[in-house]
């Protein structure tokens, strides 16, 4: 028996064909449990416009194929109580891909988002990869044998990418361009499962909404703080795109009309002065220079080989040169913030990314510069936090993609 598959080739058409309105009803069912949870007969003849025989049918069908489970008896409503039915969230896989500018993480999750594993993490990237499709067509299917999941059971791959990434098109302009082809198209051709892809920050964004500290919160900005620098703006819980899709662009507003030339093409963006790119570039010119750190033996004598992750390191391992640094680098990051903070009036401004990992080291000089450059009215209402997702907050987004656009779907 093939698996039942939760996106129905036809979904938007009427059919004839009695296989497939049976699997529309199927879905049907599955989409109304994961969105209001356990229900009886009784509850989902309703919805799924079907007499309770026809509901019992598919409900054992649907048990049988292992992705609905039967809970027992719910409340009465007068007379007998009926049994309750809920959706098996183990039945189906979704990965998660965090495709990152030097490296790759991949999670698998069941259709509860829960961690299956723990995320394997690939030393090769956007800019670092030979061929980084062809890279994650291996690994998936590496993955997929070596946990003996068959494909058929993937409900969906979930992408966050960085770069600018056009909502309306979905054409990603900065990474992985195939002309006018949308790339979540591309990626579903060429892993074989449907595939949905969000840009970093908006994943990371969606992370924090659905597991981490924006549970709940209404006004929130999401700084992904990695080799770039990104935000995501949540405004009344939800999160704000733009025109295009890209709102958030925090890193190449100009804050030194006379300052580095950024890699974007304009002069003096944020990114110049306060990313983990310039952070790492400065750290190599300073130690050619002849710098003491502990970070020449990290990178065992060869300023090249300094990474972002050995600069946290090095700081959090408390060298004195790592730590300043990253100090200088919150305090811009920090009078950025300010003007961010009059703007929005936050509730809530999570520090995310993987610079994120040095907390303290990080969050208390930004504090000190929002004290010095906010107006205390404005900022009083504002509390800043490290991300408790570390740097996962972006692939647990790419999952909650996947979900949002099959299970979310209204039924
Ligand atoms: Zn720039």
């Amino acid at each position: 028996m093939n698996a039942l598959s939760l996106i129905p080739e036809d979904e938007d058409r009427i059919t004839t064909n009695p296989t497939k309105k049976k699997n529309k009803l199927k879905v049907k069912i599955i989409r109304y449990l994961h969105q209001h949870g356990k229900q009886s007969i009784p509850d989902l003849c309703p919805v799924v416009r079907v007499s309770a025989p026809t509901m019992k049918r598919l409900l054992e069908e649907l048990m049988k194929e292992n992705l609905v489970k039967v809970l027992g008896l719910g409340e009465s409503v007068g007379g007998r109580r009926p049994f309750t039915y809920d959706l098996n969230p183990d039945s189906r896989v979704v990965i998660g891909l965090d495709l990152g500018r030097y490296e790759t993480k991949l999670g698998l999750f069941n259709m509860a988002c829960m961690p299956l594993i723990e995320p394997y993490v690939f030393p090769e990237g956007l800019e670092t990869a030979d061929d980084v499709v062809d890279m994650l067509v291996k690994q998936i299917g590496k993955i997929l044998k070596i946990k003996k999941i068959s494909k058929e059971l993937v409900l969906g791959v979930g992408v966050s990418l960085p770069g600018l990434i056009d909502v309306k098109t979905g054409i990603s302009h900065s990474y992985l361009n195939y002309g006018q082809e949308p790339l979540a198209n591309v990626l579903s051709g060429k892993f074989g499962l449907p595939t949905f892809i969000e840009h970093d920050t908006r994943a990371l964004a969606r992370g924090e909404l659905m597991f981490g500290q924006a549970r709940g919160r209404r006004n929130v900005l999401c700084l992904n703080l990695g080799a770039g620098i990104g935000l995501s703006i949540i405004v009344e819980g939800r999160v704000y795109q733009g025109t295009s899709g890209y709102a958030g662009e925090f890193g190449h507003i100009n804050v030194d009309p006379d300052g580095e030339l950024c890699y974007c093409g304009k002069k003096g963006c944020l990114e110049t002065l306060a990313s983990g790119r310039t952070l790492r570039q400065k750290v190599i010119a300073d130690l050619r220079s002849g710098k003491k750190s502990m970070l020449m033996d990290m990178a065992e004598n060869d300023p090249s080989r300094v990474k972002l992750p050995m600069i946290l390191q090095a700081a959090l391992d408390g060298d004195q040169y790592a730590s300043e640094l990253i100090s200088e680098t919150a305090v811009h990051l920090g009078k950025g913030i300010a003007t961010l903070i009059h703007l929005f009036n936050p509730e809530l401004i999570i520090l995310g990314g993987m610079m994120a990992a040095v907390g303290n080291l990080l969050s208390d000089p930004i504090q000190q510069a929002l004290n010095t450059y906010c107006m205390p009215r404005v900022r009083q209402d504002t509390d800043v936090v490290i991300s408790s997702l570390a740097d996962s907050a972006s692939l647990m987004g790419a999952v909650a993609l996947v979900i949002d656009n099959i299970l979310d779907k209204k039924p």
